[in-house]
Parts: structure tokens; sequence; C-alpha cells
């Protein structure tokens, strides 16, 4: 807690259910804590402990540097993720997350559900995700893909010259809820798409119903671009993959593109113009969580204006990047750090205003 300037860690037990969770509270800085439960079989609580801190720490940074205004706090629960009585483990959290009485917001994470989401729901209000039938925003996948779009086209408009996309060729990977979103709102600009995806079936859905170009899930590295989209896992930007690209931009949706810090600056000294994940896929988050500051009640058109918002956000790390001479990756930090710091001075209102 020490090192990363956490505020608060819960340890939550409840022997009855077998239940144990860490609530870990790193920045109400901006606004009330958030981010995901994960629900994880680890080898000791320590290893819980830091998961969390970790999570949480990362959550404060995502949030700031996409302009939400929500600190950072992550759930975890201590069990294997097919434990079978979810309404139990989800209740009960709920309780837990009920007595920080709106310091700590929940949502989903790896090995949680929606219908998991819905538990909590039963017991406590400070769940963001959750179904429409209960005042959620429904599917968030197409604003994180419009979200990454807003990116492309700031980044575009620093490499190219111009925002526009139409004509350019755009390597898609990964074909899931945002891949397959960005693949339809990119035809729809006049953007060359080639796609790829490790299930056959999702690349032969997409060919199907539109003029793609596919190749081999191995092959999308070495595709002449304009633009290279990850859509799929983490990790892909590594020492084999990066020498293969031939893009001037990498940017997409998916979580911890860099395996290590260090590609952000070989992709520097390359030349490809990298926008950092977690600002071209906070459109989702940016959508969701709307609600939370205005009256309570679901408005779209709201939430999808806020999340066009992303095209300046990349505009305020090119010029972050330029004034202190560092990678873009470096820069997003900076932008959520800076941001905490300024506004850390104003007067938290929200301490005895209630978020809807
Ligand atoms: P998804 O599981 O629906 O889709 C992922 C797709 O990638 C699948 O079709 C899978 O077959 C494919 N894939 C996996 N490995 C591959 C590989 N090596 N090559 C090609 N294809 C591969 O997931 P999603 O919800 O579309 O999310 C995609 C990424 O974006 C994830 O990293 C996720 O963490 C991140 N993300 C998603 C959201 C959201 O709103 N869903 C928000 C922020 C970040």
């Amino acid at each position: 807690m020490e090192k990363y300037k956490h505020e608060n860690l819960f340890l939550c037990q409840d022997e009855k259910v077998d239940f144990k969770a860490i609530i870990a509270i790193h920045s109400t800085a901006l606004g009330p804590a958030a981010g995901g439960v994960r629900m994880w079989k680890y080898d000791s609580e320590m290893d819980a402990i830091e998961d969390a801190l970790r999570l949480a720490r990362g959550m404060t940074y995502k949030y700031a540097a996409a302009g939400v205004n929500l600190g950072g706090g992550k759930a975890v629960i201590l069990a294997d993720p097919k434990r079978p009585d979810r309404e139990v483990i989800f209740r009960t959290l709920g309780k837990f997350i009920s007595r920080l009485g709106g310091k700590y917001y929940t949502g989903e994470d790896v090995g949680t559900t929606l219908e998991d989401m819905e538990y909590i729901a039963m017991e406590t209000p400070y769940v963001i995700t959750i179904p429409e039938h209960l005042g959620g925003i429904g599917p968030i996948s197409p604003m994180t893909a419009f979200g990454v779009i807003q990116a492309m086209r700031a980044a575009s408009k620093e490499v190219f010259g111009s925002h526009d996309l139409t004509g350019k060729k755009i390597a898609v990977q990964g074909l899931g809820n945002v891949g397959a979103s960005v693949v339809e709102q990119l035809l729809d600009l006049g953007v060359n798409v080639v796609v790829t995806d490790i299930e056959e079936s999702r690349v032969n859905s997409i060919v199907k119903r539109f003029k793609v170009e596919k190749v081999p899930h191995r092959a999308i590295y070495d595709v002449n671009c304009d633009i290279f989209c990850p859509c799929a896992l983490g990790g892909i930007i590594n020492d084999d993959t990066i020498k293969r690209l031939k893009c001037k931009i990498v940017c997409g949706a998916a979580n911890n593109q860099l395996k290590e810090e260090r590609q952000g600056d070989m992709l520097e000294q390359m030349g490809i113009f990298y926008v950092p994940d977690y600002i071209a896929n906070s459109g989702g988050t940016i959508y969701d969580t709307d609600r939370l500051f205005g009256d309570g009640v679901v408005n779209k058109e709201r939430a999808k204006a806020k999340v066009t918002k992303i095209y300046h956000r990349v505009e305020e790390l090119i010029k972050i990047a330029k004034r202190d001479k560092v990678a873009t990756y470096k820069a997003a930090d900076i932008l959520a750090e800076e941001r905490i710091k300024a506004i850390s001075k104003v007067k938290r209102h929200w301490d005895t205003w209630t978020l809807a």
C-alpha cells in the first residue's frame, strides 16, 4: 500500500458460506473507486492482495487518462472461477460492497459474468455493469469499437495529416465482440479491411457478410497496411512480432498489447505511432459509467458523445509525448498523473454528493 500509495484495503470473510475476498481502493482523487471483480484461485492470500492492489492502481490510471471521473479500485474473490454457488458468492460480495457506502463500484472481470452482477445488484446499488432490464446501458462492445476508431482518427491526423480514414488499409486481429464491430464501423467509413481470427468460423461469418480480405492468423503481422488494430489478446507486440509490422499506427482494443514496456520504445524508434491500449479501448467504460454522473438514467446519446472525446485524449497525449520527448505509452501515464494531481486540488464535492 505504501509503495503504490493505496488508500484502503479491505479483507472480507464470511465463514458460513466459505467466502473470502479483497477489495482494494487505490485512489478516490477523481471520484469513487471503480473496477471489476475478479474470481480466481490464488495460491495464497498474499497473492490475492497483491493482485487486487496492482489491478486497482491500473484502474486509477485507466480512468484518469480516459477522462472519466472515477478513481481506481478492484475486488478479487479467492475461489475457483467455476464455483457453482454464484448467487451466494456474489450476494455476499454485494453485502461487503454496500458497507463501503459508494466508495467502491464494481463490474465484470476475469471469472465473472453479467449474471453474477445481477446477484451483486440484489444487495447493493454500487455495481456498474448491469443488464438493460435492471437499468444498465446494454452491450458496450460496439462503443469500445467506436472509441478505438476515434483514437485511430486522431492518430491518422498526426501521422498522415488527415483524420479521414477513407481508403486506408486497416488490419484487424480478432473478430470477437469488439473486433467484429470495429470491422463493421470501418467499412461504413470506406476503409479497406483485412481480418483474421484463430476461430475459422468467425472469419467466415465476417467474410460472408462483408467485402473484406482475410489472412491466416499468424500472417496478420506481415500485412502491409496503414493501421494494425489488435482486438484479440494481450502481449501480441513482442520481440518476435514487432520486427514484422508494416504499419504506421498500432491502435486497437486488446488490453496489455505490449508484452514489455520496452516494445513501446521500440515502436517509437521504428516510426510506428502507438495509441496506448487503455486510452484506445476506454469507449465501453466511458459509455457504461456515464449514467453515474447524471440522474442515474441511461442516456445513450450523451454517453456516446463522451466516447467521441477519445479523439481529444489522443491529441493531449501527443502534446505530452512531444513536450516530454517520451514514447506514447509513457505519455499516457503522465497524462493520468497530471490529471490526478490537478484535480486533487479541486474541492472534492462527491464525498457529500451521492452518485446516482
Ligand atoms: P472476445 O473474446 O469476444 O474476442 C476475442 C477474439 O480474438 C476471439 O474471436 C478469439 O478467437 C480471437 N483471438 C484470440 N487469439 C487470437 C489470435 N492469436 N489471433 C487472432 N485472433 C485471436 O473479446 P472482446 O470482448 O472482443 O475483446 C477483445 C479485446 O479487447 C480483449 O483483449 C479485451 O480485454 C479488450 N477489451 C474489450 C472491451 C469490450 O468492450 N469488450 C473493452 C476494453 C478492452
